[in-house]
Order: structure tokens, then C-alpha cells, then sequence
């Protein structure tokens, strides 16, 4: 199957190597130029239990893509998600199935300004992946994924891109309800991305201290009023113990959340918009209190302007 890989970086580089090693015809698109230049000198180099394997993939800018894929994943940040689409747009076919991976929320929407409904697929993924350098994906862990189709009569298509990514040892499964699983993941990250960030400490660090199961209800509480605007019914006490679960050393204590790392390591703009300031923007529109939510967004974009200049 002809994929391309829309955004490179740490999560799409691995998908792009395990579908290509897998016997699709994959190319890789990203905005970093020293990045798909490396790429396209040495081939990438995969870093998977201390060994390290290059492997030849096509990778190119954006405005040099020309050939239209059969199946586009995406897997930019969600701040890159928009101008990308933009300038892939050329290569959207009438036919090209388009599948997210991203996290956070709102995305639907931005990509259907772009792609007919019947051709967006939304997934999650519990797959982890670290960029080391241009050119260099570090693959940690093994995951999973669950996808779905947004145009109910499409399900037979989700379940062939479940095969292929299966193919692929990607452990895919069909979702019968991909919105809540994506919800889900967001209260996660919105109740651990941004406190962890703000308090510069990792996931155990932050379960230890005496506020945490306040701080963690109070957050998903107003993401539970948003989505029930949507439908989208949320446990909250499911979901504050599946938080506190990764508190735990032996699931993700001993890690700082990817905010943390893009943020307070890298001083990289983060994602804080799509997860906590996503809800603070929803509360605005309905009229909902979020004021936690509002409160991290504030704090993680001031953050921003302080580390990045
Ligand atoms: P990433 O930061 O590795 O890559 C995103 C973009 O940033 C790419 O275009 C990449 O080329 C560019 N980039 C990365 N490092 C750079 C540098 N040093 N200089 C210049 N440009 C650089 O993003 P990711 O971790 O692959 O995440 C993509 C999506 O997947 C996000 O929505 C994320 O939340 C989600 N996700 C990530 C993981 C993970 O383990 N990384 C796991 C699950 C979901």
C-alpha cells in the first residue's frame, strides 16, 4: 500500500519504519529540512533494543510532495496539524483515506475542512517512540492502537487499515467507540502534562504530593462537563484511578510527560491548546466554569514565553 507519513518526528518515523518494513511503499513528509535531509543521505536510523538498523525510506518538505497516497497517517503536533494539511493538500486525493493519530482534541474538525468525511479516520495509540537527533528514532516500548471510521458506512475500510497496520505488528484494533478512547487519553494528559510541567517534576513526583487527587478530579471534572456537551459520557472516578495507576514506578512514574519533555528539556512550544486550553476555550463557548483547565493554559503559554525567545 502506497502511506505517507504527514509529520516525521519521533511517532511518525516509527510508524513510517515498522509499515515500510512491513512491505508498504512508504514516504515520509516533515517541515524539519535537516531532518528529511538526513533521511534521504543515510537512510533512517532505528534504534530498537540497543540495536541500531538503517532503513531507506523517501522523505520529503511538504511543498515537494507530489505523488497522491493511498492512505495518509497524520502525526504532526497538534499546533502543526492545520498549516500541514494545508500545504499537503495537493496530494489529498478523492479516494486517499486519512487516519490521526494525534493526540489531544479537536482535530476532527480541522481535518474535515480539508478531507469528505467518509475518508477521516480517528485513532489513539498507547505506541511510544523518542527522536534523538535528525535522522535517529528511538522505538521504546511496545503499544497498541485503535482506529474507527467517522462516516459510518466505512467501517469495512477501518478494518482493512487495522490489517495493514496489523501486518505490521502495530496491534490495531477496530474501535466501536474511538471518541471516548480519545476523550480518555486527554484527561490523562490534561490532568498530567501540564501540572507536571508547570511543577517540573515527573509523574511519580506529582502523585505524591498531598493535592494531587484534588488537582486531578477538579481538571477532569470540567473535562467531563464539556463532553457531556457532546455526548461523550466520561467516568470521572474511572478515570482519576487510571491517572493515579501511573503514578506507579513500574508504569510511568520514573517519566516526565511529553509536555514536560518538549517544554522544560527542549523548549519546544507544546500542545497545551489541544488538551487543557481545548477545554478552557469549549467552557467559554458554553458557558462552562473551567477554571482549573483555564488557569494550567494560562501558566503553560507563560512557561512558553519565558524558555522560548
Ligand atoms: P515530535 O515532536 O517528535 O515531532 C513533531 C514535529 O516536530 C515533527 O515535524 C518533527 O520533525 C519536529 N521536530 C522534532 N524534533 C525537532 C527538533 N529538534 N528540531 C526541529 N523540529 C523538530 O512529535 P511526536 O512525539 O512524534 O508526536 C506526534 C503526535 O503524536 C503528537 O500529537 C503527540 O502528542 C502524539 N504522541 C506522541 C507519543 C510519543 O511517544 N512521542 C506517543 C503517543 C502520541
Amino acid at each position: 500500500m502506497k502511506i505517507a507519513i504527514i509529520g516525521a518526528g519521533a511517532m511518525g518515523s516509527r510508524f513510517g519504519y515498522m509499515l515500510q518494513h512491513s512491505g508498504n511503499d512508504v514516504f515520509l513528509v516533515d517541515t524539519w529540512k535537516e531532518h528529511v535531509d538526513t533521511i534521504n543521505k543515510n537512510g533512517l536510523l532505528v534504534e530498537e533494543n540497543s540495536k541500531l538498523n538503517s532503513i531507506k525510506i523517501p522523505a520529503f518538505l511538504p511543498e515537494e510532495v507530489v505523488e497522491i497516497p493511498e492512505l495518509i497517517i497524520l502525526f504532526t503536533k497538534s499546533m502543526g496539524l492545520k498549516p500541514m494539511l494545508k500545504s499537503i493538500n495537493k496530494i489529498i486525493g478523492k479516494n486517499t483515506q486519512v487516519l490521526c493519530l494525534l493526540n489531544g482534541l479537536g482535530h476532527s474538525e480541522t481535518i474535515s475542512e480539508f478531507v469528505d468525511i467518509k475518508n477521516i479516520f480517528m485513532g489513539v495509540t498507547l505506541w511510544t517512540s523518542e527522536l534523538i537527533g535528525p535522522g535517529h528514532v528511538k522505538l521504546t516500548g511496545s503499544g497498541n492502537l485503535e482506529i474507527q471510521n467517522l462516516d459510518p458506512t466505512m467501517g469495512v475500510t477501518a478494518k482493512k487499515i487495522c490489517q495493514t497496520l496489523n501486518d505490521a505488528n502495530l496491534n490495531a484494533i477496530y474501535s466501536k467507540n474511538v471518541v471516548l478512547s480519545i476523550w480518555k487519553k486527554a484527561c490523562i494528559n490534561g490532568a498530567l502534562n501540564s501540572t507536571c510541567t508547570i511543577l517540573d517534576c515527573n509523574i511519580e513526583e506529582f502523585g505524591q504530593l498531598k493535592n494531587s487527587k484534588k488537582i486531578i478530579t477538579k481538571i477532569i471534572q470540567e473535562f467531563s462537563q464539556i463532553a457531556s456537551k457532546y455526548n461523550i459520557p466520561l467516568n470521572i472516578d474511572e478515570i482519576v484511578k487510571n491517572v493515579e495507576q501511573t503514578y506507579d514506578p513500574n508504569e510511568a512514574g520514573e517519566h516526565f510527560p511529553s509536555m514536560h519533555q518538549d517544554l522544560i528539556q527542549n523548549h519546544r512550544l507544546t500542545e497545551i491548546d489541544y488538551i487543557n486550553g481545548y477545554i478552557s476555550k469549549k467552557g467559554k463557548e458554553f458557558d462552562i466554569p473551567t477554571p482549573y483547565n483555564n488557569l494550567l493554559t494560562i501558566l503553560v503559554h507563560s512557561k512558553e514565553e519565558l524558555l522560548i525567545k
